[in-house]
């Protein structure tokens, strides 16, 4: 269950429900679903079920959760690949409009990238 809800964040309404997402994995401390502005396909977002804005104020059990799951997606999409060419992807989180944060609810970006470039970007 959700604590520490803002009730004015698009982040808080998406783990309520009360604005739609396509849910990817929900667990007890996180809920991802994919970027509604992908700039690659199965652009994903990883939030915690804590609202705070940045990286630093998080509870540790959060911010323990949200790695397990990014790895989780990563294997649900198939980039589970090794060797350093090929397919890939980025794990990104931005902190404060200073470094291009533009919802306040931590959230982490898995960016996957093919090695064809058919992605967005
Ligand atoms: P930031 O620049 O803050 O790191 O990234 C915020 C991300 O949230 C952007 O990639 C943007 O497309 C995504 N986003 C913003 N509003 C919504 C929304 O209502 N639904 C979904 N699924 N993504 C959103
Ligand atoms: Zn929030």
């Amino acid at each position: 269950s959700a604590v520490a809800h803002e009730a004015s964040c698009i982040f808080c309404k998406i783990i309520k429900g009360e604005i739609p997402s396509f849910k990817l994995i929900e667990t007890k401390h996180s809920f991802s679903f994919l970027d509604i502005q992908p700039t690659a396909e199965a652009h994903a977002l990883v939030i915690p079920k804590y609202h705070g804005a940045k990286l630093h104020n998080l509870p540790d059990e959060y911010l323990a959760d949200i790695l397990p799951v990014t790895k989780k997606l990563v294997k649900a999409i198939g980039f589970d690949v090794d060797g350093i060419d090929g397919p890939g992807y980025n794990v990104l989180q931005n902190n404060g409009r200073i470094a291009h944060q533009v919802v306040d609810h931590v959230h982490f970006h898995l960016i996957p990238k093919r090695d064809d470039k058919t992605g967005l970007i």
